[in-house]
């Protein structure tokens, strides 16, 4: 039974022989040729192929497809066809015998190292692509048509950690012209700020903090590492006020945001400043994580009625799974006798609550417990939020 493998394979050589076929009809209205040794090789290929012999078959059908200025495109696509088969090893067979060929063109040989390049790529061959991509960049450095191989070699360069030499060959063009790679340069500079301020200085991270949202002043990661720097040297006047721009930033990082700006706060003494900025925050974006804590407050020095008050009132505006979890923690503080019916409901809440994802890549959809700034799966770099609304948060 043939199997997806040779399925594609049989696609390829129909692919094949459709060039051949039109090679064919090329030289006979030329030079009205019979017979073609090419499309006997192609037949013997495709025995190959039907005998479940592919490794012998692909030999046959490179032999068979003459190199020469019409048939390039098709070898190229061919090696594309297998490394996107996962067969990343044949299609570098077939790319390195391409570039064996004297007869290309500048433009062709560049076409055929960068295809050499994904492939190794593939093949988790990082030095050989790496090489490759240098030597094509040196020849002809601010060529525009050797942007994919820019973007190339910062996708390796990402994958090795080496940030600082992404930067370099993102600047200026890439990061100018790619909406995803200014953004990822910014976690560049995240990536280099959180290894300076433990080899380095605090100051050089903070130069490239700075750096970050100079490129991308989206960059919420930037700013949440600025106030782990101000937290630290005891800033916290301007621990504070980098959570609100950050929360300026976009109003979806407000949860991770509240337990660093309260701790900021009560460390000055100043819990009536806590809650005008808490108050402010649910007239702009009501996230029920920040009336949560509003009503934790106000349970400290009003009572448990008041503070069931202040969440009864929002979740009438906005149900959320965790403002009845909360609620239920008032009535259990409250009830007498019948405190284990409620004891029962928040058993069950909680295990809700615990089931749930907290962060979501809105790229991928990809959902953890964990914040990445780099999703692990589709490897984009600040597209992953906290979850908020009803199961959220
Ligand atoms: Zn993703």
């Amino acid at each position: 039974m043939l199997d997806l493998k040779l399925l594609v394979l049989l696609l390829a050589a129909i692919a094949i022989g459709w060039w051949l076929g039109r090679l064919e009809s090329r030289r006979h209205a030329r030079h009205q040729h019979r017979s073609s040794p090419l499309s006997r090789d192609y037949f013997v290929g495709l025995n190959y192929l039907l005998n479940e012999q592919p490794d012998r078959a692909i030999e046959t059908f490179v032999q068979a497809l003459e190199v020469n200025s019409d048939t390039i495109e098709t070898h190229i696509a061919l090696g594309n066809l297998f490394r996107s088969r996962g067969e990343a090893d044949r299609a570098v067979k077939i790319h390195q015998n391409l570039l064996a060929r004297p007869s290309l063109t500048a433009l062709q040989s560049d076409q055929v190292q960068l295809e050499l390049s994904r492939d190794f790529l593939h093949l988790g061959l990082l030095d050989r692509a790496e090489r490759l991509l240098l030597g094509l960049l040196r020849a002809s450095p601010d060529s525009a048509r050797l942007k994919p191989a820019k973007l190339l070699l910062v996708d390796l360069y990402e994958r090795e950690r080496e940030w600082a030499k992404a930067l370099e060959v993102a600047q200026p063009q890439l990061i100018h012209e790619e909406a995803d790679i200014r953004r990822a340069a910014a976690h560049w500079l995240c990536e280099l700020a959180q290894q300076d301020r433990h080899t380095a200085s605090p100051a050089l991270a903070r130069k490239r903090l700075r750096q970050a949202l100079s490129i991308d002043d989206r960059c919420v990661r930037a700013n949440w590492l600025i106030a782990e720097l101000e937290r630290e040297a005891g800033n916290y006047k301007a621990e504070i006020r980098t959570l609100q721009r950050l929360a300026r930033q976009d109003h979806d990082f407000t949860p991770i945001v509240l337990e660093p700006l309260r701790d900021a706060y009560l460390k000055l003494e100043d819990e009536k400043g806590l809650v005008r900025c808490l108050n402010q925050w649910v007239s702009e974006a009501p996230h029920i994580s920040t009336v949560i804590m509003l009503a934790r407050l106000t349970e400290q020095h009003e009572g448990i009625n008041a503070a069931a008050n202040v969440i009864s009132n929002q979740l009438a505006a906005t149900p959320s799974l965790r403002g009845v979890d909360y609620l239920m923690d008032l009535y259990i503080a409250e009830a007498g006798p019948e405190q284990q019916h409620f004891s029962l409901l928040k058993r069950h809440t909680g295990k809700l609550l615990e089931s749930r994802p907290r962060f979501r890549c809105h790229r991928c959809g990809f959902e953890g417990a964990h914040l990445h700034w780099q999703c692990p799966r589709c490897r984009s770099w600040g597209v992953t939020k906290p979850i908020t609304g009803l199961e959220g948060e």
